[in-house]
């Protein structure tokens, strides 16, 4: 079973449709004040529109396909899910030991 995990550096269409809850909401609120101030419907009618907007978009995004969903990487590794962390990288080989016979090398 995998765990959905926003990522917003995914663009899956789940994860893309969560971005778009509160560019939704605050052009809902122009339109619905908009209209408020050229006197086509009060404002205090209108806001519940607000929330069904939110609601509307938060079924929407539930419901979208994760078809190509990117985890965060922890998560991934936690659940092993993601792809094989690369192989730590081998230590440098240590200096060769000191020899008298070849002086103090300079610098
Ligand atoms: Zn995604």
């Amino acid at each position: 079973m995998e765990v959905y995990v926003p990522n917003r550096a995914c663009s899956c269409t789940r994860c893309c449709t969560r971005g778009l809850m509160w560019p939704t909401i605050l052009v809902t609120l122009g339109v619905l004040m908009l209209m408020s101030e050229f006197d086509v419907v009060r404002f205090h009618y209108t806001w519940p529109i607000l929330l069904i907007v939110a609601g509307v978009v938060k079924i929407l995004a539930s419901s979208a396909p994760t078809v190509g969903h990117h985890n965060h990487v922890i998560v991934d590794r936690i659940m092993g899910t993601g792809p094989a962390a690369p192989p730590p990288p081998s230590p440098p080989p240590p200096p060769p030991p000191f020899d008298p016979s070849q002086g103090v090398p300079n610098g």
